[in-house]
């Protein structure tokens, strides 16, 4: 289907991407009318950033619109691994076994959090997880202290702190270079033993093949994974690990963030 984007691309001024169409050095060649680029979400991740630039070519983006949506999927993917739901709700809808004591969950009140990003969706992950009293630390060497501290979240100094301090880990971050196998092997020997990952953010901040090893050895309980560093992910090795759950980067999919999202990015593309 990529063949026939390519083949549209020519005739427009304008184009508007989700996260399943890159917009590669290929396509913008091909656009000799356009424009601007929008992207209907956050990450600008799967746009061709330089080549469009080296064109004047405006690239967009609707950072806001779905904040909430992946801010609620984590919060979902949270308690699932905790509580081992979807195993339970597997074993007895598909296996019809009342299997009980194979399902013992951790609690997470009293336990801390530790948020890597805090940003819009990470700091509204910080602000519910208070509510279900945790306690809440947060990695970000780009934030003022105050917007942590305001929201009852200590702000910790250094990724290693929070890596040792954490009992449930989630990743807020863009994908950048900094943060690509930002949590690899290394990392993860020095987290508890117990703890629990998430990655509702990109592919790749959390290093598959390292989290895949750590899932088999019992050193991660459970983890939560929404994005993948090659979607869709139906062969991804990650599949394969026990107690993983895993999402077809749905974070986004409620019906509120894609109506809010088309709205932002059509309105960024008309003033562009
Ligand atoms: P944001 O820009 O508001 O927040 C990102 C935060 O990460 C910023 O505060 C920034 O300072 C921080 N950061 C950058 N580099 C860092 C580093 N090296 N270490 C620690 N912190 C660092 O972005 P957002 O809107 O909160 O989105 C966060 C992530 O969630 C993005 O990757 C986005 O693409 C992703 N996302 C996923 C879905 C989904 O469907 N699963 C939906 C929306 C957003």
């Amino acid at each position: 289907n990529f063949e026939k984007v390519l083949s549209m691309v020519p005739e427009f001024d304008a184009i508007i991407t989700r996260s399943g169409t890159p917009v590669t050095k290929e396509l913008i060649e091909r656009g000799k009318k356009l424009k601007v680029i929008g992207r209907a979400g956050v990450g600008v991740d799967n746009i061709d950033i330089d080549e469009a630039s080296r064109r004047g070519i405006l690239v967009v983006n609707a950072p806001t619109g779905n904040t909430l949506a992946a801010t609620e999927h984590t919060m979902g993917m949270m308690i699932a691994a905790a509580r081992l739901i979807p195993f339970a709700h597997k074993s007895l809808k598909d296996e019809r076994r009342w299997d009980r004591k194979k399902f013992m969950g951790v609690e997470l009140s009293g336990k801390t959090l530790g948020i890597i990003g805090f940003g819009r969706i990470g700091s509204r992950v910080g602000i519910r997880a208070r509510a279900f009293d945790m306690k809440v630390i947060a990695y970000d060497p780009y934030i003022k202290r105050e917007k942590a501290e305001k929201l009852g979240v200590e702000l910790v100094n250094a990724l290693d702190e929070l890596l040792r301090r954490s009992d449930i880990i989630t990743v807020h971050t863009p994908l950048t270079d900094e943060t690509r196998n930002m949590i690899t092997k290394r990392e993860i020997e020095k987290m508890k033993d117990g703890v629990i990952l998430l990655n509702i953010a990109r592919g790749g901040i959390i290093n598959e093949e390292d989290l895949r090893e750590a899932l088999v050895e019992g050193k991660v309980r459970a983890a939560a994974v929404d994005v993948f560093t090659s979607e869709p992910a139906v062969d991804n090795p990650l599949l394969d690990a026990p107690n993983i759950i895993v999402t077809p980067h749905i974070g986004a999919n409620t019906f509120e963030s894609q109506a809010n999202v088309a709205v932002i990015i059509a309105n960024q593309v008309l003033s562009a």
